[in-house]
């Protein structure tokens, strides 16, 4: 049998907390980290030796290019993404998978957005970082980075996901969930993709299908396709105009209209990050402001600042009052994930009805199905029942 060709990986790095150094700290610059990483064990200039199968040395080749500036990541905008989502499609032909070496500050939004953004992906991508820096010695950095070289090479999750310490996430479904420890990030309400232990276990179950046939990104047509939308997206993502609005105890409408009404370019959307199953304050003065914010195009999205669960707009009196106002339901969608796609909706040209119904709608593993699935027949029956004994 022949030998197997060596494994490719591309590596962008793009900012955080993994490549900087200092007090405080900042980014290094590309070239220094460039050599930190070459510097490391297991890793040359462009190879890195990892043991994989009964201690077997696997050589897989990667390519780390990076951001001319590297950022931190709390400074990254919805252009950032596209233009990371630019690099990895420039970067993607005669690549196995395809590494993204961020800040763990916005992560989780990066790695939410690249699902919508990169549209037929059929490869892995992984985004990951580290609480430590790769230059102190004891760092979670190192082992990060190995990780996510390896899953990208070997792995068969043609999805963005974000790898963090031992768990392989969905990227629109991860979220940080702690400044000061290893397990930094979370998928509350989804399985983890992965398990990262002495092994590394993927649930091959519940990894997204590959896209059909026709649209992969594989296909060099289609990535001249994506990259010119991603041109214009950049443009668009300038002047994009989504809110998130907390609510909070006594929140009055006077604040949610300044906010929407001196907001400029004109508010488009805004996720409404309300209280438990999606429900508000009854303030008719607000509920009544935002049936008019609706009824002037702007897009309203009710998702739950809880961590787990999901929105259910008829459950209780309170959650009805944004229904009536014209808030569609973000079951149970991340605020990460909920603000990428509507970002990502908005830039399209879309006409409201077109970004609600996408917004309810499960494109990329965001969304549960079989609960908003549920939660809409349950309510239909009772809503159904309701007429016949009326
Ligand atoms: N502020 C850093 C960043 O997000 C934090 C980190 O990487 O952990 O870039």
């Amino acid at each position: 049998m022949g030998r197997q060709p060596r494994k490719k990986v591309y590596v962008l790095y793009t900012g955080g907390t993994i490549g900087m150094a200092g007090s405080p700290l900042k980014p290094l610059s590309p070239e220094k980290f460039a050599a930190l990483v070459a510097s490391q064990p297991g890793f040359s200039q462009d190879t890195l030796t990892v043991q994989l199968e009964e201690d077997k040395p696997t050589v897989i080749d990667y390519t780390l290019k990076s951001f001319k500036t590297p950022l931190d990541s709390s400074s990254m905008t919805p252009e950032d993404w596209v233009t990371i989502a630019e690099d990895l499609l420039d970067n993607y032909e005669g690549f196995d998978g395809l590494v993204v070496l961020h800040g763990t500050d916005t992560m989780a939004f990066t790695a939410s957005a690249l699902s919508f953004l990169m549209e037929g992906l059929d490869k892995p991508v992984v985004v990951t970082g580290s609480q430590v820096p790769l230059q102190q010695t004891r760092n979670d950095a190192l082992r990060n980075m190995v990780s996510a070289i390896t899953v990208a090479a070997t792995s068969k999750v043609p999805e963005s996901t974000l790898l963090f310490d031992t768990k392989l996430i969905r990227g629109n479904r991860s979220e940080k969930v702690n400044a000061s420890f290893f397990p930094a990030f979370e998928s509350p309400n989804f399985t983890p993709l992965g398990k990262l232990g002495i092994d590394i276990h993927i649930d091959d179950s519940i990894i997204q299908p590959l896209p059909p046939a026709g649209k992969r990104l594989s296909n060099e047509q289609n990535r001249k396709k994506l990259s010119s939308s991603l041109k214009e997206w950049s443009l668009k993502y300038k002047k994009f105009s989504v809110i998130s609005l907390i609510l909070f105890p006594g929140i009055q409408a006077s604040m949610v209209k300044a906010i929407i009404e001196e907001t400029k370019p004109e508010i488009k959307g805004a996720i409404i990050m309300a209280f438990g199953s999606g429900n508000a304050p009854a303030n008719q003065e607000l509920l009544d402001y935002l049936k008019v914010a609706h009824e002037r195009g702007i897009v309203l999205v009710d998702i739950t600042q809880v961590m787990m669960g999901s929105v259910n707009l008829d459950a209780y009196q309170s959650a009805s009052g944004l229904k009536e106002a014209g808030a569609v339901s973000g079951y149970d969608m991340t605020p990460e994930a909920a603000l990428t796609k509507l970002i990502w909706l908005t830039g399209q040209g879309h006409s409201q009805k077109e970004i609600e119904r996408e917004l309810t709608t499960d494109l990329h593993g965001e969304i549960t199905r079989e609960i908003a699935e549920k939660v809409d027949a349950f309510w239909d029956r009772i809503a159904s029942k309701k007429i016949k004994a009326g």
